[in-house]
């Protein structure tokens, strides 16, 4: 990925940062693997053996410990932060432990393999320390301008690959769902996406089922076809779910399928700031349980996006957290008969203090199609 996102944009993440510092009374953040790395440097660290570090104390300068043989993948910002490449005889916790000086509490990230951080613990048992979420968690999930650039780019690609389903264009009868699947994960890439991240195919009964792995089942004329997909598009997730029917739909699949658009919307609509993110799960609800099909809405109503296609805010019975500007999520309600059919109607939205905006803008119809 070539990232071309502002140097300016990471310092401003990086003084938000330290102002939840000074707010939580955290010396000091360290992060290694995630996607808390990349939010604040541009640099998503592999899985490696040897240790990439962040260190961000509260004032003064910011450090990647980084192995000197990675240093050529990290785009240089030395307004952002310093590099600090070890050789393979050094030993990086030591870096570490140098750079944190006098820091006493240290928010560590969830995902620093714990050889290192135990290997810390023996520098600095006088330290206390914390979870990185304290810190990272309000500004991960209120996204500033270029996350939510970012969002809208991966999702009006994803919208192409949609209208791309409804043309027509993607041959759906006498092909396997997995075939499908390849087909609609190859435009993905061919939209602008680096990496797939899912393409489900689920035709018919399969459908009934939210997660279904596409297989070998072929897929026949008088069926609905769910597809739910999206991939990773510099550095932001896309995620959407349209359902095609292939010859006029029957009655109930046509009288269900209303529901669940007016039920969409309506979650849409009610991402209003300020209300409960469970709030937007009751409004779908709501219209499903008051048409009967109450039972067969087996999930939550949707999940936050952003780095990663589900992470916080959740859109879930018991989340009163306030729906903020920034916060990105799926409203993707569903009804899953089982043994029969299944549908699902997913766009991800921003909210906005003008209220919620779709990212996603695909026909919501149950688009019919001939092949
Ligand atoms: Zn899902
Ligand atoms: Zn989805
Ligand atoms: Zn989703």
């Amino acid at each position: 990925m070539n990232d071309t996102t502002a140097e300016s944009v990471y310092l401003d993440r990086i003084s938000r940062v330290r102002k939840e510092m000074t707010r939580t009374g955290v010396d000091a953040l360290i992060l290694s693997l995630g996607h808390d790395l990349p939010y604040l440097t541009g640099y998503l660290a592999m899985p490696l053996e040897r240790l990439t570090l962040l260190v961000v104390p509260r004032d003064g300068q910011v450090s990647l410990i980084i192995p000197k043989l990675e240093a050529p993948r990290v785009r240089a910002m030395p307004s952002v932060f310093t590099l600090v490449p070890w050789n393979e005889t050094e030993d990086p916790v030591l870096i570490a432990h140098q750079l944190l000086g006098s820091a006493r509490t240290i928010a560590v990230g969830d995902q620093m393999w714990s050889r290192f951080l135990v290997d810390l613990l023996l520098h600095r048992a006088d330290n206390h320390f914390v979870r990185s979420v304290v810190v990272m968690e309000a500004l991960r999930s209120r996204k500033d301008n270029a996350e939510i650039a970012a969002l809208i780019a991966a999702g009006a690609a994803a919208d192409r690959v949609a209208a791309q389903l409804h043309a027509g264009d993607i041959p759906l009868v006498g092909r396997a769902e997995a075939e499908v699947s390849a087909d609609i994960s190859a435009r993905l890439i061919a939209e602008g996406h680096q990496k797939v991240n899912f393409a489900i195919v689920a035709a018919g009964e399969n459908a009934a089922s939210p997660h279904h792995h596409a297989g070998d089942r072929i897929i026949r004329h008088g069926e609905i076809v769910l597809c739910d997909f999206g991939g990773t598009m510099n550095g932001y997730c896309s995620d959407i779910t349209r359902c095609v029917h292939i010859g006029e739909p029957p009655a109930d699949i046509a009288a269900a399928y209303a529901v669940l658009m007016q039920a969409q919307a309506a979650g849409v609509a009610a991402g209003a700031v300020g209300t409960s993110c469970e709030n937007v799960d009751s409004v779908t609800r709501a219209i499903i349980d008051a048409a009967g099909y109450g039972e067969y809405f087996v999930h939550r109503t949707g999940h936050g996006i952003g780095m990663e296609e589900h992470e916080d805010p959740y859109m879930v019975s018991g989340n009163i957290t306030p729906i903020a500007a920034g916060h990105a999520y799926s409203v993707e309600p569903g009804i899953y008969v089982p043994g029969k059919w299944g549908m699902r109607l997913e766009d991800i939205v921003v909210a906005t203090e003008n209220g919620p905006q779709a990212v996603n803008h695909a026909n919501h119809a149950l688009v019919v199609l001939d092949r």
